[in-house]
């Protein structure tokens, strides 16, 4: 295959690529808070679905075109590229005629490669990026089948999206991943770049930072994830989306891994290793010394080494700290304990000094 850069003008092209928005154009007005609120926070590719594949009928099934007027305007007012779910002809033609600036299909249309074919058709001379995602059972050639239909129509700004696999019962998430899939698509086609959504493999917002180091440690090109800016109120998959500043929040705690590290580059991070263990040993150190002169204080005036409730307020408020910072719970707890015995051993030294 003889692929384009799906990177649009102006749009970081380092990993991860990011495309945020929610899952659904709801009103005007949640349509440009939402993109307001991302763009502040440097999101330079805005998603909303405005035709909805729903399981059962009856739900919500998307503004339908109005939407695109929206999306229009976040496109004039924030300066976003805006990209939505394209699952016929018809939707085809009024996203381009609305000037959408990328297009997605959606896993229940991969399934299908009549409705492929006539995305296909329509987009035959048009040149716009179209992100195809995984069919929702766990097929690699009907996968690789939708995308060999959109190439056959000429369009060479081309992505996936891995955004999980149905099964029947659900467990810890919403669609599985079976990360083997997108990467055996990567080693068959290396040059096309992969989004992860997090939000549809998860379904859940408490999955969505953990899913997103995992695929960013796979090397991932990018990811597409839900945000909205009151997600429990959400007309569709509230439960998966998070509000613009939780996503800035997840985003800048991911850990992106240089895929040509080299053996300078590990050296370096070790060298950054040994200059934070030996703060942290002065830091210890001078720790200590406090603690010696409140056993001097506590000898002075007769009071007990020993007092519970500071213990436990120390062990309660640095534990809340810590998992703030991303630290387990256990772990700052263990090392608290240990430094804590060691002071109790100082004090009890002076204690007992003439
Ligand atoms: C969506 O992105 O909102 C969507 C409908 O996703 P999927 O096709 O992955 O279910
Ligand atoms: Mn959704």
């Amino acid at each position: 295959m003889n692929l384009e850069s799906i990177v649009l003008p102006g749009v970081d092209p380092s990993r991860p690529i990011v495309i945020a928005g929610p899952c659904s154009a709801e009103t005007e007005e949640q349509v440009l808070n939402t993109a307001r609120e991302l763009a502040a926070r440097g999101i330079r590719i805005f998603r909303a679905g405005v035709w909805k594949p729903r399981t059962k009928p009856g739900g919500f099934e998307g503004v339908g075109s109005a939407g695109l007027a929206w999306l229009k305007r976040v496109k004039e007012e924030t300066g976003m590229y805006v990209a939505t779910e394209v699952a016929t002809k018809e939707h085809v033609e009024e996203a381009l005629n609305a000037g959408i600036d990328m297009l997605w299909i959606g896993a229940r249309t991969t399934v299908n490669p009549f409705a492929v074919q006539e995305i296909a058709d329509a987009l035959t001379g048009v040149d716009i990026p179209v992100l195809i995602k995984n069919p929702v059972n766990p097929d690699l050639e009907l996968w690789i089948g939708a995308i060999e239909r959109i190439y056959g129509a000429g369009i060479r700004k081309i992505g996936v999206i891995h955004r999980g696999f149905s099964s029947y019962d659900k467990k810890m998430y919403r669609n599985l991943p079976l990360w083997h899939i997108p990467i055996e698509l990567r080693r068959r086609m290396p040059e096309l770049p992969i989004f992860c959504d997090p939000s549809h493999i998860g379904g859940k917002r408490e999955l969505v930072a953990p899913l997103s180091q995992q695929a960013m440690d796979l090397s991932f090109d990018g990811l597409i994830i839900e945000s909205h800016t009151a997600p429990e109120e959400a007309w569709s998959d509230g439960g998966q989306q998070i509000t613009p500043e939780v996503l800035d929040f997840v985003l800048n705690m991911l850990v992106i891994r240089d895929v040509h590290q080299t053996t300078e580059s590990l050296t370096e991070l070790r060298r950054q290793i040994d200059q934070i263990d030996e703060q942290l040993l002065e830091l210890l150190a001078k720790r200590m010394r406090i603690s010696r002169e409140i056993g001097v204080y506590k000898k002075e005036h007769n009071m007990p080494i020993l007092q519970s409730p500071r213990y436990n307020e120390i062990l309660e408020k640095r534990s809340e700290m810590g998992a703030a910072m991303d630290l387990s719970t256990l772990f700052v707890k263990e090392i608290l304990q240990e430094i804590h015995e060691e002071s109790v051993r100082q004090q009890m030294i002076i204690m007992n000094q003439q």
